[in-house]
């Protein structure tokens, strides 16, 4: 508890599948050009974040923990 992240997404691969944002939508969402973008990592269990990382089909997305 208490580890602040942050997320990534590599708008060079993603392909705008929108698993992400089926596994986590309170943090991700499409941008104008169907790319994946972050808006809120605090809205979403690291969990689900982390079930979308995995799932993403050309590994996008980064997250980085912070340990406090
Ligand atoms: S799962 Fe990966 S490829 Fe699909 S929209 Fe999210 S970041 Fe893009």
């Amino acid at each position: 508890m208490g580890n602040k992240i942050r997320v990534y997404v590599d708008k060079n691969k993603c392909i705008g599948s929108t698993t992400c944002i089926y596994y986590a939508a309170q943090t991700f969402t499409l941008d104008s050009e169907g790319k994946s973008t972050v808006v809120n990592v605090d809205g979403n269990d690291i969990n689900k974040i982390q079930e979308a990382v995995d799932s993403c089909p050309v590994g996008a997305i980064t997250i980085e923990k912070d340990k406090q």
